[in-house]
């Protein structure tokens, strides 16, 4: 095994020696600063009592930092050639356990289950291509995973910690806030992997905290939210009434939002997550 994985050497190393090429199709770039392993590890918070789930370990890079203090990591590769190269790198750590599969196919929760892991964080330079589906489907899944550390696209990055007023704000920025506290902790120019992507990428940090709204408002409450980024330079009102699952008049909705608060030309961007509870709420009533 290479001194440290996540180097511009032991990168070309490990490519040369296995007659390895990275497949863009697969969102392959691979870190090649050992720096950013570890910054994404702290920002992880990983103790020797904590069990790590990472999605594409491709090389290893960041398998290494995450192996350094947790009890466990189970690394889910979905490429079927990295997988003897996987173990081989790891062969002499009894920490790191390497599967096949793909993450968007597999059931987190009973991944955890069958090691007997109650909870469990979850770390990933995550693939460019699947970003949004795979954390959409982890914040809903509701596995009891305590902490997502995950890079990912700068501009995603910015839309996850997106507050309410900007034009990064909207339905993925609300679903983060909705099942977590979303951190920004790094910026990571593109020169750190390799091959180089077209942009810079970001680490986030997403402690979930469970759902914020009663489980009854969950549906209506995310409706909203599509209703009102959907066409997002509409006011709320607007977008409201084009949705045929509202049965309420203009002039009962425009009550309504003005009820919660709201202007009667409020647009959706201006909405916390606590805005578009309580018009759930009210939109219920
Ligand atoms: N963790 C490595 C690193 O930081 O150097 C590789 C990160 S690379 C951006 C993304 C990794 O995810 C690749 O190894 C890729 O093969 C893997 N991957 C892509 N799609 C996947 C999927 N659906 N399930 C699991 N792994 C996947």
């Amino acid at each position: 095994m290479p001194a440290r994985i996540a180097t511009h050497a032991a990168v070309a190393e490990l490519t040369r020696r296995y007659n390895y090429q990275p497949r863009k199709s697969l969102g392959q770039n691979f870190l090649t600063d050992p720096r950013v392993a570890e910054k994404i590890a702290a920002a992880a918070r990983i103790t020797p009592d904590d069990c790590v789930i990472e999605i594409g370990p491709g090389l290893g890079g960041l398998t290494e930092a995450l192996s350094e203090n947790a009890a466990a990591v189970l690394a889910v590769e979905v490429d079927k050639r990295l997988i003897d190269i996987l173990k081989e790198i790891f062969a002499g750590n009894s920490r790191v356990e390497i599967i096949q599969g793909d993450i968007l196919k597999m059931d987190v929760g009973a991944l955890m289950l069958e090691r007997g892991w109650r909870t469990a964080k979850l770390a990933a330079n995550l693939p460019y291509y699947i970003t949004t589906p795979v954390l959409m489907s982890l914040l809903e899944s509701r596995c009891p995973l305590s902490v997502i550390t995950v890079m990912v696209q700068k501009e995603v990055a910015t839309r996850l910690c997106a507050k309410p007023g900007g034009k990064d704000y909207g339905a993925l920025s609300l679903a983060a806030a909705y099942y977590a506290d979303v951190t920004l902790t790094a910026i990571v120019p593109r020169n750190c992997f390799y091959p180089r992507p077209h942009v810079d990428s970001a680490v986030v940090t997403l402690e979930l905290t469970g759902p914020k709204a009663e489980p009854d408002d969950e549906e209506l409450l995310f409706k909203c939210v599509r209703a009102a980024f959907g066409q997002r330079r509409k006011t709320l009102l607007n977008c409201l009434r084009a949705r045929e699952w509202i049965n309420k008049g203009r002039e009962e909705l425009l009550n309504i939002i003005k009820g919660c608060g709201f202007d009667g030309d409020i647009r959706g961007e201006a909405i916390s997550l606590e805005g578009f509870i309580r018009l759930a709420r009210k939109l219920k009533d």
